[in-house]
């Protein structure tokens, strides 16, 4: 690129903080940042046209576990652990419905449902059997019982007849949620560049000399917000994940409502707009899935087609309207990283499948390293 003196010096110059990645972590870190520092000049590089990652492509569920989810945690970690990877979630959605506003993501808080196949019913005796227990467990967190036992009135098939239902669980807009993070963004007067790859960053004196597929520059401070794409960055705790997914047609008296784990959480569906969107399968193929590259495989999309005609639309013809996928960061543990690599280098990401409701506190966490 070559730039002008104009160019270079007020895009280029005395950068106090640049974030990598416009998802929902970085825009978040941005707009902390900029409230501590009001100041300060503040770059968000971003390789894609859109933010390209999984921020614009999830499924949209707010949700913090469903009972085979906690149940499976509650044998890896101590209670209070999952205590608080709970409450880190609620505490998330709290600040991401505050910051953005319901109306303008879309929040609606229809509820969430559990359901256990067919060969699964050990498991829906078991998730069935310590739902007082878990509920007592939570009752600090939400106030009252959180799961309850329901009647399948979705007319599901080759599924246990009983449904788990989490009162609580919400579902939004995904793509009014970071139209809006985004509006708040630039409004804040942060600069945000699409289209800029960064490849490769070195610790200077008291900055960080950043190189990108279109030129070199330097900032005070790098904070790294590229979740399933931080092992390019050399942050080799995070693994990418790719989620497929598809939405049907438009349905007409589509009585589906509400967010839906199916299989130990591996499927998951939700209306929208009189569709029906449907992910999940990774389970089918972890191999295959453990890239960064963004595309569908014939293997998981006729599995969902499978389950929408078997299981979740057995008596409803559909059409499919479009499909797609995003890609996760995951790791052997649950757990964020939110963390300083280097003297003037910071990165939070790890956000597994639930960041929609810990980008934003963990967003906040990552401008919290500067002091
Ligand atoms: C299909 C799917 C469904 C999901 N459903 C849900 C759900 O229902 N509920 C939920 O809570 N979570 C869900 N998730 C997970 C959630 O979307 C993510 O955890 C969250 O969006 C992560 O946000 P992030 O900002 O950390 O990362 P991303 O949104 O991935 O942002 C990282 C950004 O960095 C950019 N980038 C990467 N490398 C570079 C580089 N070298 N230079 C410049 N830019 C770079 C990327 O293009 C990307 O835009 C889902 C994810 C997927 C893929």
């Amino acid at each position: 690129m070559n730039l002008s003196y104009w160019e270079t010096k007020t895009w280029f110059s005395n950068i106090d903080f640049c974030i990598i990645g416009s998802g929902i972590t970085g825009l978040n870190c941005a707009l902390n940042l900029k409230t501590r520092f009001p100041k300060s000049k503040i770059l968000v590089l971003e390789r894609g046209t859109l933010p390209n990652g999984a921020s614009t492509k999830n499924a949209g569920f707010a949700c913090f576990g469903s009972v085979s989810e906690i149940l499976d945690d509650l044998n890896y970690h101590s209670e209070e652990e999952v205590l608080q990877l709970i409450q880190k979630r609620l505490k998330g959605l709290n600040l991401l419905r505050k910051n953005l506003g319901d109306k303008n993501i879309g929040y609606k808080e229809y509820g969430g449902y559990e359901l256990f196949t067919k060969e699964d019913r050990p498991l829906f005796e078991e998730c069935k059997a310590k739902l007082p227990e878990l509920n007592k467990m939570l009752e600090p967190l939400f106030g009252e019982a959180v799961f309850s036992i329901q009647k399948d009135n979705f007319g599901f098939k080759n599924i246990q007849k009983k449904l788990i239902f989490n009162q609580f669980e919400g579902q939004l807009n995904t793509g009014k949620m970071m139209e809006t993070l985004l509006q708040k963004v630039q409004k804040a007067g942060i600069k945000i560049l699409n289209n800029v790859n960064v490849e490769e960053f070195t610790e200077a004196k008291n900055s960080v000399k950043i190189k990108t597929d279109k030129l070199e520059f330097l900032a005070r401070k790098l904070l790294i917000a590229t979740n399933g794409f931080s092992e390019k960055l050399g942050i080799a705790q995070v693994k990418p994940a790719r989620a497929q997914v598809l939405i049907t047609k438009p349905i007409k008296n589509l009585e589906i409502k509400g967010t839906f784990h199916l299989d130990k959480g591996y499927y998951y569906f939700r209306n929208i707009d009189d569709c029906i969107l449907f992910g999940g399968g990774r389970n089918l193929d972890f191999k295959t899935e453990g890239t960064t590259e963004m595309a569908q495989t014939k293997l998981i999309q006729q599995k969902l087609e499978e389950l929408l005609k078997n299981t979740i639309l057995p008596e409803t013809s559909f059409e499919i309207e479009h499909r797609w996928s995003g890609i996760m960061g995951v790791g052997k543990q649950k757990k964020p990283i939110v963390k300083q690599i280097s003297e003037n280098v910071y990165c939070g990401v790890r956000l597994g499948g639930m960041g929609v409701a810990i980008g934003s506190l963990v967003g906040k966490e990552l401008s919290e390293l500067i002091i």
